[in-house]
């Protein structure tokens, strides 16, 4: 690859700057939780149209019954009508019905090359945004619009470094070889939406695989990490067990008890055996039932999650969580419902593009503090992007991109530095110009 393709890249990114920075707020302002990205995924399938991309939207992008975790029907219809009011498009709106909101942008270069594809999250979390000045998306009069909802990881920034280089790329066709495929995910928090991209197909056709997330364990901007290792299967499983109310003083023997069914069910899933093979996880995090103290339970409700080092030894967890729920709702004679709500694969970075990515981030400049190794030993949905695409034979890596963090992921004082916007854009549109050509 020619260096003069490399500066064109680092001056449309510096030219296009203050534009990624009010696409990020813009973002910030308008936050949407998983499958509710309507605005957001609007947003972005205008620009990318714009722009020549061809974009594949609603049932292209999504397959239905992967889904997981999506909220009601009329939930669904209120946040439509929300993104309308907040200026999205309302044709492009409709074509998200059923919270289908991932959109994906390709452009096919005129010379032949390698098909890439970036992937970026897009979604926000429930969290009331901090109000007072000290928060600098306060300060700036950007901080979310949509009470109780909020940007507090991120993916604002993530989504427009995905248009930024949306934007250079369709700039520099000429000079540009394969096909780039750009990713906008809904529902990565509690790791909902990416199979349902990957069950699309999406990535069966890609050679290379990137996707980045500020932060984390880089909370410095000027970090940089790609040997990123220990990505966690993980499955979210809510359960309900339904019995029959009765009396508890006068007729005990006619009930039928869910809560001592989930009671029996929680104690027993922390029971589940560990895996010879390697890590495992087990939580019920959340407990509701019953509805008086002189009433047998006819209700309760856990909420699941279980997590392994390899995909296998959490299809173990999760089968046997599945065992032990039945067996505890046979045990107290009353019926179980379970729903997943959420879903990823193990993974690894592929070796060979990590050491590929290692020498990038090094020649680029733009990073004083590369990190040698990062164990993830947390979950993320680029992990069933990544499986996919590394079991039909491509690569695949995962970065870490530095900046400032004043508060925790998650936190609602949550927040990153804007000079680390243009870093990722150059580092990712670089890398990924590479890969186009190589
Ligand atoms: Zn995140």
């Amino acid at each position: 690859m020619s260096n003069k393709l490399e500066q064109d890249i680092n001056a449309l990114a510096e030219k296009l700057n203050e534009k990624t920075i009010a696409c990020r707020r813009d973002l910030h302002m308008y936050p949407e939780v998983a499958w509710t990205e309507f605005r957001t995924a609007a947003t972005v399938a205008t620009e990318l149209k714009r722009l020549g991309y061809e974009v594949l939207m609603g049932s292209e992008a999504i397959e239905e019954k992967a889904m997981m975790g999506v909220p009601s029907k009329e939930a669904l219809a209120k946040h439509q009508q929300r993104a309308i009011d907040q200026g999205a498009n309302a044709e492009l709106v409709k074509k998200m019905d059923g919270g289908k909101t991932g959109v994906v942008g390709i452009l096919k270069f005129s010379k032949p090359g390698n098909t890439v594809a970036l992937r970026f999250d897009m979604d926000a979390l429930n969290i009331l945004e901090a109000n007072d000045d000290k928060h600098f998306p306060t300060a700036n009069k950007f901080a979310s619009a949509n009470t109780g909802v909020m940007h507090a990881c991120g993916h604002d920034g993530h989504t427009s470094v995905g248009l930024a280089i949306a934007e250079i790329f369709a700039n520099l066709k000429d000079e540009l070889s394969g096909t780039i495929k750009l990713i906008f995910q809904p529902g990565e928090e509690g790791v909902k939406g990416a199979n349902a991209m990957v069950s699309k197909g999406i990535v069966d056709d890609v050679n290379y695989l990137l996707g980045f997330h500020f932060g984390f364990k880089t909370n410095k901007t000027g970090m940089f990490a790609c040997n990123i290792t220990d990505f966690l299967a993980t499955s979210k499983i809510d359960a309900t067990f339904t019995g029959k109310p009765s009396h508890a003083g006068a007729f005990p023997e006619e009930g039928k008890n869910a809560v001592l069914a989930a009671a029996c069910a929680t104690i027993n899933l922390h029971a589940i055996s560990r895996h010879g093979a390697g890590a495992s996880r087990i939580n019920v995090g959340v407990f509701n039932g019953g509805s008086s103290r002189n009433i047998i339970a006819d209700k309760a409700t856990i909420q699941i999650e279980t997590r392994g080092t390899t995909s296998s030894i959490n299809e173990f967890m999760k089968a046997e969580t599945h065992r032990m729920i039945k067996a505890a709702a046979m045990m107290h004679d009353v019926s179980v419902e379970t729903t997943e709500m959420g879903g990823a694969s193990a993974g690894q970075n592929s070796a060979e593009l990590t050491s590929l990515l290692g020498d990038i981030a090094k020649s680029t400049n733009l990073f004083n503090h590369i990190l040698d190794h990062v164990s993830f030993g947390a979950s993320e949905d680029f992990s069933s992007f990544m499986e996919r695409v590394q079991e039909k034979g491509g690569q695949a890596a995962y970065m870490m991109i530095g900046t400032n963090l004043p508060a925790q992921h998650h936190d609602h004082r949550f927040d990153i530095d804007e000079a680390s916007l243009i870093n990722a854009t150059k580092m990712v549109a670089i890398a990924a110009s590479k890969l186009l050509s190589k």
